[in-house]
């Protein structure tokens, strides 16, 4: 039978980026009659583990405590392990698109014999490849990548997929104990980056500015309009750059790739660059005084205005429609 893997790292959780993995995973091993199987890296909190086994025909948990803070050499061992312990044949093994996993996905596509691929938004089978898709050129063109062995380890784009529905009957949970090494990298120190509200890459709003804000102060007025529509906070790499915001708020090939179902871009000129981070957006909008702004040929709405005189006009409106 032609199982389908996903990892998921228990200290995240079933977050909106895992769920997106499980619905993507249900949805190919439906197309060729298999099962979709949860793998777990680390151990997970019971509602989680609960939600995964509603959604998943099998939940095979790797809850070593040593897995709780990931380090990405024994998060691997791990996934290798769990792999092993599941069916051992998978066609496909899906990842989110956070970093350990980003990183952990080419690694194991190497120990499995398999081949790897990062940040696809749509999947499929052809035969007995994975067929993967992407934007390129900052989503002027669609790119497809056949995957030429199996199994096919992929990172997917966050909220690129629609969660699993719920089983009629819940996959029954396999725990597994773990041989890991002990871990090759001392934790000296960690600083958690603070953070507000939901990941960039699971948020459905986001508004986002760019360099034309012209310097930090801005952002504060765009903060009002994010919070009038329950939004997170993007920016340009130019904005990031300048220090006007911090480093995690890039979007873009070398920041985050987002897929909203609203994007606002503000300021921002549409760089290929920025494009390759937002381009799956559902719906984006745009306001830009330079109407040839790269930005409006890839928007469904756009104000070419000064954003002084836009942005606090359209919280207020905003507000109002919601008060
Ligand atoms: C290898 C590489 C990787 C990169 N990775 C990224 C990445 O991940 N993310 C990213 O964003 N960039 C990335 N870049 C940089 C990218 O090429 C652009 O330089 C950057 O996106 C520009 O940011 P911006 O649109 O904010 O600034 P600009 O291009 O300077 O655009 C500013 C815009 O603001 C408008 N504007 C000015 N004043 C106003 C106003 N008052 N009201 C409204 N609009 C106004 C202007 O008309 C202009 O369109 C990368 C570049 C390279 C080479």
């Amino acid at each position: 039978m032609a199982n389908v893997a996903v990892c998921v790292l228990g200290s995240f959780g079933y977050d909106r980026a895992a769920q997106g993995a499980v619905g993507a995973g249900r949805a190919l091993a439906a197309s060729v009659g298999g099962e979709v199987h949860v793998l777990v890296i680390g151990p997970a909190d019971e509602e989680a583990v609960a939600a995964m086994a509603a959604v998943a025909d099998r939940v095979v948990l790797g809850a070593n405590q040593e897995l709780r803070d990931v380090q990405p050499e024994q998060a691997l061992q791990a996934a290798e392990q769990l792999h092993a312990a599941g069916s051992g044949d998978y066609v496909a093994v899906l990842l989110s698109n956070d970093t350990y996993s980003q990183e952990i996905a080419p690694r194991l596509a190497h120990r499995l014999g398999g081949s790897s691929m990062a940040d696809a938004a749509a999947i499929r089978m052809d035969g007995d490849h994975l067929l993967a898709q992407r934007t390129a050129y900052g989503g002027k063109a669609i790119s497809i990548y056949r995957l030429k062995k199996s199994p096919a380890v992929v990172w997917l784009r966050a909220r690129g997929f629609e969660p699993a529905p719920e089983q009629p009957s819940s996959g029954d949970v396999t725990p597994v104990d773990l041989n890991l090494d002990p871990p090759r990298i001392r934790i000296v120190g960690r600083e958690v980056a603070a953070q507000e509200g939901v990941r960039l890459e699971d948020a459905p709003v986001i508004v986002s500015g760019g360099r034309g804000l012209g310097g930090p102060e801005p952002f504060q007025e765009l903060k009002k309009l994010a919070d009038t529509i329950g939004a997170e906070q993007g920016a340009s790499r130019a904005a990031c750059d300048a220090g006007w915001v911090p480093p995690n708020w890039q979007v873009g090939q070398t920041g985050k790739k987002v897929a909203p179902e609203l994007y606002i871009a503000i300021a921002i000129s549409g760089a290929s660059q920025h494009l390759l981070g937002m381009g799956d957006s559902k719906v984006v909008a745009a306001i830009n005084t330079d109407a040839d702004a790269p930005i409006f040929k890839h928007c469904s709405f756009g104000i070419v205005e000064d954003y002084k005189a836009v942005v606090p006009l359209l919280t207020e409106k905003l507000a109002a429609l919601s008060g």
